[in-house]
């Protein structure tokens, strides 16, 4: 297997190659050159796998530099009842008739990104180690994706992680998640500034290519296809437990920021997984409901991008999209080119609406979509835990409510459950007037040691520091 860039860089690389990296050499992203193809008798033999065996076998169709018996011990090593708190991995219940949450939260930061975070931190172990070299991630986080890299990494051989984050900005659980942490490897630091200062902090060390070089910069942002990779999994385990058979249609419905997720889902179907919808649930942030729904792809301005309840789907762009447009483009490179970097670059928008590859959005590719409010998840919230006494968390309701919306009878929906509530307890009080139940592990972490430096807005503070902690 060799994996292309979406502007059509002409280097074909495996997937150790690209497996430390971000973007292609041409600002593109990383795809398959194909699709592997699972048919009725494949999903037969794997609907009985555990979750770390079926992990092996999709990972094995896209992974052919590592020894299948090191991919398995990796898979083995991470999907465990230990670290993801059930021997299912991602458990499924039906809530009501044909309407089933699936759990993708129960890992160690309790929200989705650990599924594919947890393998990270494995593979990135193994394949420094194999190189005898080491990484340094440096990051910016406003909750999710900062915790879930840090708790991948922690104690990791041959990864430091240092993480920025906005001082004073995340909720006081996040900040006690990754804080408390008193791994040597693990660096938090505050910055005096808000999360786009933390993200141009990491812009600006980046693009100073000899520091970079130097002192081995890297990250784990969600445009990683290893990441994206990792997720397929899941759109699988969850067909198994919802069907009784190979021949039956589920559809999923996908609480949506960046499209990483719901990108996974998108590989899934066109690997074979019977999908009938992939639904994207936005919350107020709803670049890509309005793409689904006009064909117009419009970046947000920061001034037009609002702080929401469900913060993690708070976005401006939607930085994994382009994996999707340039399989809707019938994988014409120079079109997706042309619209990321001559549209997007010169207009902040593309409109796909009279090309008429836009209308198999829908039809070949089977996506729907809706938006959801604040309103809307105080609702779902209060309604979810009286009808059904089922806790979920704001962005799971966006989730619901959108599904709801997309109902075909006889065709079970899969709503993912991307956090659990506690994360978001702010929310959960506003709806329900109590604090939502805490797992016991967690317990008390607002009052653990922090391990946290605090650091002005400035990448030459932030260098200072990383050359410090590197040797
Ligand atoms: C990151 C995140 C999302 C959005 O996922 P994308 O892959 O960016 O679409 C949704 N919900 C939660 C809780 C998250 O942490």
């Amino acid at each position: 297997m060799r994996y292309l860039s979406t502007r059509g860089h002409p280097d074909r690389r495996r997937f150790c190659e690209i497996l430390l990296e971000g973007l292609a050499p041409d600002g593109g992203l990383y795809l398959p050159e194909r699709y592997p193809q699972v048919d009725a008798a494949t999903l037969a033999k794997w609907r009985g796998l555990s979750y770390a065996e079926l992990a092996f076998e999709i990972l094995s169709l896209y992974i052919d530099d590592i020894p299948p018996a090191d991919l398995k011990a990796i898979c083995a090593k991470t999907y465990t009842a230990e670290v993801f708190g059930t021997v299912e991995i991602v458990p499924l219940r039906e809530l009501e008739d044909g309407v089933y949450l699936e759990a993708l939260s129960n890992g160690p930061t309790l929200a989705f990104k650990d599924m594919a975070m947890q393998l990270l931190g494995n593979l990135f172990e193994y394949e420094l180690a194999r190189r005898g070299e080491e990484l340094n991630i440096l990051g910016a986080t406003s909750g999710d994706t900062g915790s879930a890299a840090e708790y991948a990494m922690r104690g990791k051989k041959g990864v430091r992680v240092f993480m920025t984050s906005p001082d004073g900005r995340m909720s006081p659980f996040q900040q006690a998640q990754m804080f408390s942490l008193q791994d040597a490897n693990i660096h938090n630091i505050a910055i005096a500034g808000v999360f786009d200062d933390c993200q141009d902090i990491v812009k600006a060390v980046s693009n100073d290519l000899a520091f970079k070089r130097k002192y081995k910069i890297g990250t784990v942002n969600s445009i990683n296809w290893a990441r994206l990779l990792a997720q397929v999994v899941y759109y699988f385990a969850g067909y198994f437990q919802a069907t009784g058979g190979n021949d039956k249609q589920v559809s999923f419905t996908v609480p949506s920021g960046n499209f990483g997720n719901v990108c996974a889902g998108h590989v899934a179907r066109t690997m074979g997984l019977p999908i009938r919808t992939l639904v994207v649930a936005t919350n107020e942030n709803d670049v890509l409901d309005e793409f689904f729904r006009t064909g117009v792809y419009r970046v947000r301005s920061a001034a037009d991008t609002h702080e929401t309840s469900s913060p993690s789907m708070d976005i401006s762009k939607a930085s994994n999209f382009e994996r999707f447009v340039f399989d809707l483009v019938g994988r014409d490179a120079a079109k997706a080119r042309g619209l990321f970097e001559d549209e997007l670059g010169r207009e902040g928008r593309f409109d796909l609406s009279k090309d008429p590859v836009f209308a198999q959005a829908a039809t070949r590719f089977g996506f729907a979509s809706s938006r959801s409010t604040h309103a809307d998840r105080l609702s779902t919230i209060r309604d979810t835990d009286k009808r059904f006494a089922t806790l979920i968390d704001t962005h799971t309701a966006d989730g619901l409510k959108v599904a709801r919306e997309h109902l075909v009878p006889g065709v079970p929906m899969i709503v993912l459950e991307t956090a659990l509530p506690i994360k978001f307890a702010e929310t959960i009080v506003e709806a329900l007037g109590h604090e939502p139940e805490r797992p016991a592990r967690f317990e008390g972490i607002e009052a653990l040691p922090k391990r946290v430096v605090k650091l002005p807005a400035d990448a030459e503070a932030v260098k200072a520091y990383i050359a410090q902690h590197c040797d």
